[in-house]
């Protein structure tokens, strides 16, 4: 992972996205406007991205270019050209604008959008049926002996005109996605509609900002219907770790809040769980007596990084295997931009959670995004579920759930992949899946 000074010109994704989406907005309320959008890496949900690409369809360019120069959150116009302004925002972020007309915006966002090797391989595929793939059209090479392309309006009608099934922009990144979108086998990728719930979060107990009762109140107005708390562990003081009396005493009023809710009132229930501390022989900061009057537990490492792979890998190992430990938290311990993750096999602890139906955690802390998208594809295929948590520390925090989907499409997850969408009923057995 390269050092803070090399990422000066890297932005974290959750770190642009609500000014990205203002001059979205910005931009498709200018009434030469015909259509907009942000196209690559944003739209790709990159974990960190470079600068923010928009693309508009206009018939009149000037006036687009013109409105977004100088909209107020612009600072420094780098390059204006007929068709495109480079400019870079008062956040630092560079920002590019690229206008087309309306027949052009199809082949213009696909090119934006997908990666460099996503767009080579389409251009090939355009190739072997014989035409020409560009930014602005497809025209056949051969006009006498290949038929014209029927009309294009969007991204869908270029990649049918390929026989392709149109991917995910997420999954635009030349991982089988366009095989799979030529055999009619692409996934029905999560949404957040599907969500219902989430498991690993703070309250005032340990280190979040806001009550228990302020955390269920923010969840219940989300439209959640169950919430987990996972406070962290007595070995974590610096972040004022509950003890055991202090957890029983969580779960006693957990319990208590929950007597409000009947299936007749407020369709939510509050879950009790821990943020246990996997100590650095993988042992548990609490004992499996503890946890099992626990409705769940996420097991993290939060000290002691700097051991070998090897041994990293099995005291992670030993934690999974602990039939207590439903979950494994923020795989890694990444900080993006900021802390390398610590040397971890990957492969063999996503085996070990297959081998003992441990979920996997997909921290959506925009810091974290981890277990990294790349390894999602990976863990599905061997059986292993995902489990999307903000790791809230205050009720704004559940906002990274937007971004723990974008990373979670990127994995190709679907609906059936993440447990935070099963019903509560299904919810509650798949937390009881290891347990004796
Ligand atoms: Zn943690
Ligand atoms: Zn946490």
């Amino acid at each position: 992972m390269p050092s803070n000074e090399q990422n000066a010109q890297h932005f974290l994704l959750g770190a642009v996205a609500g000014q990205a989406e203002f001059i979205l907005d910005e931009l498709k309320s200018h009434s030469d406007c015909l259509r907009a959008e942000i196209a690559g890496s944003y739209r790709r949900g990159n974990e960190t991205l470079q600068n923010l690409d928009f693309l508009v369809a206009t018939s009149h360019p000037e006036a687009v270019l013109d409105f977004f120069t100088q909209l107020p959150e612009v600072t420094t116009i780098i390059t204006r050209e007929p068709s495109h302004a480079s400019v870079v925002l008062d956040t630092g972020v560079p920002c590019e604008l690229k206008t087309v007309s309306n027949a052009a915006f199809p082949f213009a966002l696909i090119d934006l959008t997908g990666n460099q090797e996503h767009n080579i391989a389409l251009r090939r595929i355009a190739r072997q049926q014989g035409y020409r793939l560009t930014e602005q059209q497809l025209t056949p090479i051969d006009p006498p002996n290949t038929p014209a392309t029927r009309e294009i309006h969007d991204e869908a009608d270029l990649y049918a005109a390929l026989g392709l099934d149109c991917p995910p922009a997420e999954l635009r990144e030349n991982q089988g996605e366009l095989q799979a979108a030529a055999e009619h086998q692409l996934p029905r990728l999560i949404e957040i509609g599907n969500l219902r719930g989430t498991f690993h979060n703070h309250t005032t107990a340990s280190d979040g900002q806001n009550t228990l009762i302020e955390m269920t109140n923010a969840a219940i107005e989300l439209g959640l219907q169950y919430l987990g708390i996972a406070d962290h562990s007595k070995s974590s003081t610096q972040c004022n770790g509950l003890d055991e009396k202090q957890l029983l005493n969580q779960l006693r009023d957990i319990r208590n809040i929950n007597e409000n809710f009947t299936d007749e009132n407020i369709d939510f229930r509050l879950l009790a769980g821990s943020e246990v501390d996997i100590h650095e022989d993988g042992s548990l900061d609490f004992n499996d007596e503890l946890l099992s009057q626990l409705d769940y537990s996420v097991a993290s490492v939060h000290h002691a990084f700097e051991l070998s792979e090897s041994a990293m890998t099995q005291r992670i190992i030993r934690a999974v295997e602990n039939p207590h430990v439903t979950m494994l938290g923020h795989l890694t311990g990444r900080l993006l931009l900021k802390t390398a993750p610590y040397p971890v096999d990957i492969p063999t602890i996503i085996d070990a959670c297959a081998a003992t139906n441990t979920i996997i955690e997909l921290n959506c802390n925009p810091w974290r995004l981890d277990m990294d998208w790349r390894w999602w594809k990976l863990a599905k295929e061997k059986g292993v579920k995902c489990a999307i948590n903000p790791d809230a520390h205050r009720a704004q925090d559940f906002d990274s759930l937007f971004f723990g989907i974008k990373i979670a499409r990127k994995g190709w997850l679907t609906a059936q992949d993440v447990i935070n969408c099963l019903p509560r009923d299904q919810m509650l057995q798949a937390l009881q899946v290891k347990r004796p």
